[in-house]
């Protein structure tokens, strides 16, 4: 009997988990409950689907502003139309260049791409896996317009010294918190720092409408664009007469998904308490050595666990981390090998092949560009090693305290056994 409960469910063994565990994918680890079901009823009951003629949105849009001690919020359909919303404010010229990590969301990148412009990758602090400042002014020139900051897994990345950068270039600073809700840095959200804060509303994200997004900032006009036309097709929909002052795409939420997020709204602080309760509970129980290591937290912050990852020195292990992550599957433990995947970003086609616009490898070989951008292995060194020997679990605000005592017996079990 004991010695089946060593054995690795991999080997025969009996699973550690052997219930399945609270998911995102469904009732079992969201908060979804009648709270959301009176509201989109009633938008039903009204038959007014859009936000043009409803309500719904707009409230929706208050209480996130408010939320954030922030003016403006705008909610778009998706956390890529939200950084896309933000490209199409800040309005780049072809060929200029965005600075960003390349351990995030292809999200983070596509809005880029569809505005011209060409994403600069500069490599990550491996401790917290988020970009890394000391980094970013060697890979400035005169075309860098903007920089993604991505909060990577709910943990802030170190906003101080990039702000400093991007006053002393004058570069503009969009805030990717998809994956950092209510997620603190030296006192304030993330995404009230910089420019612009882009929040995404997905299934898997911290609340959710399904798919949706909202873009946040201080200002609204800096480029004598409003950010709303930004996401509405470039119309000023307040004037009579029908017009379009300039290209922009059409991207708003539903009245349906606007019901739903006022109920999400409520459910915020809750949520992002019981993450990152169990996720310190976990963080106690592994056992931490030089062969397994924890994601840093930056001091004076605060994270919020989109997801919850670990790193392994494979120098210490007799199998690789492919099998670990295969010997924790078995143990009934979800998780996967690497943050976007086991490589970074520019290492999937879209970026490597520059498969964008017919043949044209545009915007990477556009004519008038003055830099050659290619990006192959060994660009982000750091962010390379970060995406083979992370192991990234989901995280969801229904795990109890059980299932963080299982998670824990299943990632102690398979590292004793694979440790040499
Ligand atoms: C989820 C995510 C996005 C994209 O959001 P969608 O709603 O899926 O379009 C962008 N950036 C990061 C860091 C994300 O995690």
């Amino acid at each position: 009997m004991n010695n089946n409960k060593n054995r690795l469910a991999l080997e025969g063994g009996s699973p550690t988990i052997d219930n399945k565990l609270p998911s995102i994918k469904d009732k079992s680890g969201r908060q979804i409950d009648t709270k959301e079901l009176e509201e989109v009823k009633s938008v039903l009951e009204s038959g007014t689907l859009s936000y043009l003629y409803g309500n719904k949105v707009k409230k929706f849009e208050k209480l996130f502003a408010a939320k954030f001690g922030i003016k403006y919020a705008f909610a778009v359909s998706s956390g890529t139309a939200a950084l896309h919303t933000a490209m199409v404010y800040l309005n780049p010229e072809p060929g200029d260049e965005i600075i960003m990590s390349p351990i995030s969301d292809m999200g983070s990148v596509i809005p880029i791409l569809y505005q011209l412009a060409v994403p600069v990758f500069v490599d990550i602090d491996p401790k917290t896996q988020n970009i890394d400042p000391e980094l970013i002014e060697s890979k400035i020139t005169k075309r860098t317009k903007g920089i993604i900051v991505t909060h990577i897994y709910g943990n802030a990345a170190d906003m101080n010294p990039i702000m400093k950068i991007a006053k002393k270039y004058n570069i503009f600073v969009i805030e990717d918190c998809a994956q950092a809700h209510l997620t603190m840095y030296h006192g304030r959200y993330v995404g009230t720092i910089g420019d612009m804060g882009c929040f995404s509303l997905q299934q898997s994200k911290h609340i959710t409408t399904g798919d949706g997004g909202m873009v946040i900032s201080h200002q609204n006009k800096q480029f004598q664009r409003d950010i709303r036309l930004c996401t509405d097709k470039g119309w000023p929909r307040e004037k009579k007469v029908r017009d379009h002052y300039f290209l922009a795409p059409a991207y708003h939420m539903t009245e349906l998904q606007g019901a739903v997020g006022i109920a999400q709204i409520e459910k915020y602080d809750n949520c992002i308490n019981n993450r990152r309760k169990t996720a310190k509970m976990l963080d106690e129980l592994i056992d931490k050595n030089e062969s397994v290591q924890l994601i840093c937290e930056l001091p004076d912050t605060i994270g919020t666990y989109f997801l919850y990852c670990f790193r392994l020195n494979p120098a210490y292990f007799k199998v690789n981390i492919q099998k670990i992550v295969e010997a924790l599957n078995k143990e009934g433990l979800p998780c996967e090998q690497g943050y976007p995947g086991n490589i970074p970003l520019y290492l999937y086609p879209v970026i490597k092949d520059k498969k964008t616009f017919g043949t044209s490898g545009w915007p990477f070989d556009m004519p008038h560009n003055e830099n050659n951008y290619s990006y192959s292995e060994g660009l982000c060194p750091e962010a390379e090693k970060a995406c083979e020997e992370t192991i990234v679990l989901p995280w969801t605000e229904g795990y109890e305290d059980k299932h963080v005592y299982l998670i824990a017996d299943a990632i102690n079990k398979v590292i004793r056994a694979y440790e040499k």
